[in-house]
């Protein structure tokens, strides 16, 4: 194990700080993407937008080029900056906002746009030649961002996309994740009239990608094409309601601060939220929403909210989720067990991001996306 930054000031800051304690597993996350780029029966790219879901570009993207994977996906420039920085080689594709007063700066980066409106197609046509080819993305129902389907196939029928450096045509799911959903099917059959229209004339065989996470286990699907996973790599469950095929990626652990006796009819953090049915045992860790728990984790009458692990034991939060600082219920472990400086699992084993999600009213993807820039963060 060693720190992620081996600046000798930052570490001691880091050892000096009571911090939560992130611990990236990249193994795990080569792992999760060999599992995917088989599953895919074509090739898997690697989705690091949003710093890498949260685990950080730095960190995530020699993992996955390790690992093979040769294409990404970030939705901002500065993003793919980054990616590029870190992997000359690589194709990176940027989905959001098409750069016509930029494309010297995308071509400097060997950047690639994607397309994903009438007017983007018609500039590129006249600016790309030469540039490092664009994806052209279409909308099959979701209704977010992409030509609309009956205007893409137009263009597919009338445009020779290779001439115009278009070397991908994509699309996007709005529900892979539910099991049977009608929308999924509906896109599905928009997906279906992209393979026949790009299975003869001029843009035959050009390469498609229609699969986030959860495409991958889809039933029914386009099989052989490039897929673009993001949340499943880092440890999320792509399948809602099944056991979770991919491995987790991060861990975070709290220190505790302090531990005090709390009488029954005691409350404990802001607004009194909690309130002591029976003489407890309260353990306040360094951690709160400030680092990106969220404060719907906290525990009040009408909510259950979050769980600690403390020696492998669930423990529930007691109260709100302060900026800095959790309170939790240890009264279920032996007396004195739990002192001052030993760590608490808030993600990890038992309580995976999907199900911290959950009991914070939100979903995986945000409690990772969320994870904050305070915790020492090790890389394994
Ligand atoms: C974010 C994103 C993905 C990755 O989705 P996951 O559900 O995280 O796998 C794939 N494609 C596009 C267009 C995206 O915006």
């Amino acid at each position: 194990m060693c720190l992620a930054t081996s600046a000798k000031s930052r570490y001691t800051r880091l050892m000096l700080d009571q911090a939560a304690i992130l611990t990236i597993d990249t193994a795990a996350l080569a792992r999760n993407w060999r599992k995917l780029d088989a599953l895919s029966g074509g090739e898997a790219a690697g989705v690091v937008k949003a710093d890498a879901y949260g685990v950080g570009i730095e960190v995530a993207v020699p993992a996955l080029l390790k690992a093979g994977c040769a294409t990404f996906f970030v939705s901002h420039f500065s993003e793919g900056l980054r990616v590029r920085a870190l992997a000359p080689q690589a194709r990176v594709l940027i989905l959001n906002g098409y750069a016509a007063e930029g494309l010297a700066t995308y071509a400097e980066h060997r950047l690639s746009p994607v397309l994903y409106a009438p007017e983007h197609v018609a500039h590129w046509r006249g600016h790309g030649a030469g540039l490092a080819p664009a994806a052209l993305f279409l909308d099959t129902g979701m209704n977010r961002l992409g030509l609309p389907l009956t205007e893409g196939l137009a263009l597919l029928a009338g445009e020779n996309l290779r001439a115009a450096n278009i070397s991908l045509v994509m699309s996007h799911y709005a529900s892979s994740e539910l099991p049977g959903a009608p929308e999924t099917a509906l896109q599905l059959n928009g997906a279906r009239a992209i393979v026949a229209a790009t299975g003869q004339g001029p843009n035959a065989g050009i390469a498609l990608s229609f699969d986030n996470s959860a495409g991958h286990f889809l039933k029914d699907r386009v099989p052989g094409t490039l897929t673009r996973p993001g949340y499943a790599l880092y440890g999320g469950n792509p399948l809602v309601g099944a056991p979770n095929p991919m491995q987790p990626v991060v861990r975070l652990e709290a220190p505790v601060l302090q531990v005090r006796q709390v009488k029954a009819g005691e409350c404990v953090g802001y607004n009194a939220n909690f309130v002591a049915a029976r003489d407890s045992v309260i353990a306040t860790l360094s951690c709160g929403y400030a680092d990106g728990l969220p404060r719907n984790l906290g525990n009040r009458a009408d909510w259950p909210g979050g769980i600690a692990l403390v020696n492998g034991v669930e423990c529930p939060y007691a109260g709100n989720v302060s900026m800095d600082l959790i309170t939790i219920d240890v009264t279920a472990l032996p007396q004195g067990s739990v002192k001052a400086g030993d760590l608490v699992t808030l993600i990890g084993d038992a309580l995976d991001i999907d199900r911290v999600g959950a009991l914070g009213r939100t979903i995986g993807y945000e409690i990772l996306t969320s994870l904050g820039p305070r915790y020492a963060r090790v890389i394994r």
